[in-house]
C-alpha cells in the first residue's frame, strides 16, 4: 500500500513557482508548437504527479472494491480510501471524519443537499431559500428545483457594479419563512471573496443554517469550518488539484443525521427486507453504491500536496498574480474588467470593446493559452453586467508574471486582428 499517513503535510515547502511547474506534467505539453499557457484554473486545475502516481497505483496495486472485502486488496483499498476521508477532515478541520461525504463534486454535493432537504419536510410551502445574485448554476438551480416542488420561494441577494454583495440587504431578507442560506464563498465569474463568517453569522443570528459553495475557495484560501461555523460546505477535488469526479458534501453531524439519505443502494444500509430499510450511519447513508474509489484517493493525495505549502505563501503569489495581470490588461485599450471588488481573489473576467469574447479565445488558442469564454454557469450575472459572455483569466499556484505578458501580447494581437 501506498505511504499514506492520516495526517496532511506539516513541514511546509519553500514557495517556488519553478520548483511547482516541475511537478505538473501537463505544463511542458505544446499547444500549436508553443509552450502551454493554463491560465483556466477556475474551470480545473492541473494534477500534479503525486495525485496522477497515486491513482495509477491505487489501479495496478490494490483495486478492489471497498468496505465489503475481507481479503488484502480489499482492505488495503479501503484503508487508502478511508484515509482520504481523514485527510480531507483535517483539511478543512472538521470535528469527525464521519462528516465527510465524498461525492461527485460542488454540483452534486448541492442536489445531495437540496434533495434530502426537500424530503426532510423541513421545507413547506411558503418557505424561503436565500442564495445570492453571484451564484453557479449549481447553486441556483437545485434550490429552485426544490422550490417548485415544494412551492417555496428562492430570495436573491443584490449586488453593487463592482460585483460585491449588498450585505445590508441580507439581515432584512431572513424572516420566520426563511430554511437555508446557501452562498458562495469566492464567485468563478467575478472573483469577489464574499464575508462569508459575517454572512453566516447573520443567519445564526436568525437560527437559520448556511451553506457554503467553496468551490473557488478551497484551493485559494484555508478553510476552517469549525471557525467558520458554517452548517454545510461543499468543494470539487479537480479545482484543488486533484482528480476530477471527486468532491465532498461536508455537514454538521446533527444536520446529517436529521437528513433522509440522498439516494439508495448497496453500502448505505444496516438492514433491508421488502417491508423496511434501515440505514447506517454517517457517512454512508450518504454514500450509495461504489463510489470513485481512486479519485476519493487521489483527492486525498492532492490535499497533501497543497498542504506541503504555507497557504500564506500561496495567497501572496496568486494576489501578485492578480494585480500585475489586472495592470496589464487594464493597459489595453478598450478592456473592461467585470468584477472589481476589493477582495478579490485571481480571476479576471473581461470584455473588450469590438471583439467577442468567443474570439479572443480562439486567438489566444492560437499562442497556446487556454483561458475561458462564455457565461461561465452564472448567465445571472451576465445579465447583471449587459453582456452575453465575458473571456476569463483565472491563476493558480503554477501560474508566472511572464505568461501573463504572453496572454497580454496575444490579447494585443486579437485586437489587431479583429479591429
Ligand atoms: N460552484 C462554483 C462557484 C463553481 O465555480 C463551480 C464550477 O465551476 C461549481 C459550483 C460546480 O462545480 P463542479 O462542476 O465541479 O460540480
Amino acid at each position: 500500500m501506498l505511504n499514506q499517513k492520516a495526517t496532511l503535510e506539516s513541514i511546509k515547502r519553500k514557495f517556488d513557482v519553478q520548483e511547482i511547474r516541475k511537478d505538473f506534467p501537463i505544463l511542458s505539453v505544446k499547444v500549436n508548437g508553443k509552450p502551454l499557457v493554463y491560465i483556466d484554473n477556475a474551470a480545473t486545475t492541473q494534477k500534479p504527479d503525486v495525485v496522477i502516481e497515486s491513482m495509477k497505483y491505487y489501479y495496478t496495486h490494490e483495486n478492489a472494491n471497498i468496505h465489503r472485502g475481507l481479503y488484502f486488496l480489499s482492505e488495503a483499498a479501503t484503508q487508502s480510501y478511508e484515509t482520504s476521508r481523514m485527510k480531507v477532515k483535517e483539511f478543512i478541520n472538521a470535528m469527525s471524519a464521519s462528516e465527510i461525504i465524498f461525492v461527485r463534486g460542488t454540483t452534486e454535493a448541492i442536489n445531495l443537499l437540496s434533495s434530502s432537504f426537500c424530503k426532510s419536510g423541513m421545507i413547506k410551502e411558503g418557505d424561503e431559500i436565500i442564495i445570492s445574485y453571484m451564484e453557479h448554476h449549481a447553486n441556483i438551480v437545485p434550490w429552485q428545483l426544490v422550490c417548485e416542488r415544494n412551492k417555496a420561494k428562492l430570495r436573491v441577494i443584490p449586488i453593487s457594479d463592482e460585483g460585491e454583495l449588498l450585505l445590508e440587504e441580507f439581515e432584512p431578507m431572513i424572516n420566520e419563512k426563511t430554511k437555508i442560506v446557501s452562498i458562495v464563498h469566492t464567485s468563478n465569474s467575478l472573483g469577489t471573496i464574499n464575508p462569508i463568517k459575517e454572512i453566516i453569522k447573520i443567519a445564526h443570528r436568525h437560527g437559520v443554517p448556511v451553506m457554503v459553495d467553496a468551490a473557488q475557495a478551497i484551493q485559494h484560501t484555508k478553510i476552517d469550518v469549525q471557525e467558520l461555523d458554517c452548517d454545510f460546505l461543499a468543494f470539487s477535488g479537480h479545482k484543488i488539484y486533484g482528480p476530477t469526479g471527486i468532491g465532498v458534501l461536508y455537514g454538521k453531524t446533527e444536520y446529517m443525521n436529521m437528513l433522509p439519505p440522498y439516494q439508495g443502494g448497496g453500502d448505505m444500509i444496516r438492514t433491508v427486507t421488502f417491508e423496511k430499510t434501515t440505514f447506517d450511519d454517517l457517512p454512508n447513508k450518504f454514500e450509495a453504491g461504489t463510489p470513485n474509489i481512486a479519485g476519493g484517493i487521489g483527492l486525498g493525495v492532492a490535499l497533501k500536496y497543497i498542504s506541503s505549502f504555507n497557504f500564506d505563501d500561496i495567497q501572496n503569489h496568486e494576489k501578485k498574480l492578480l494585480e500585475y495581470a489586472t495592470q496589464r490588461m487594464l493597459e489595453i485599450d478598450g478592456l473592461k474588467i467585470i468584477g472589481t471588488a476589493k477582495n478579490k481573489t485571481a480571476v479576471i473576467s473581461f470584455v473588450i470593446d469590438g471583439l467577442h469574447p468567443y474570439d479572443i479565445g480562439t486567438i489566444v488558442d492560437n499562442d497556446g493559452i487556454a483561458i475561458r469564454t462564455g457565461h461561465h454557469c452564472t448567465q445571472p450575472i451576465m445579465q447583471r453586467f449587459n453582456v452575453s459572455a465575458t473571456a476569463r483569466a483565472s491563476f493558480g499556484i503554477y501560474n508566472t508574471l511572464e505568461e501573463i505578458d504572453i496572454f497580454v501580447e496575444s490579447l494585443r494581437k486579437a485586437i489587431k486582428l479583429f479591429r
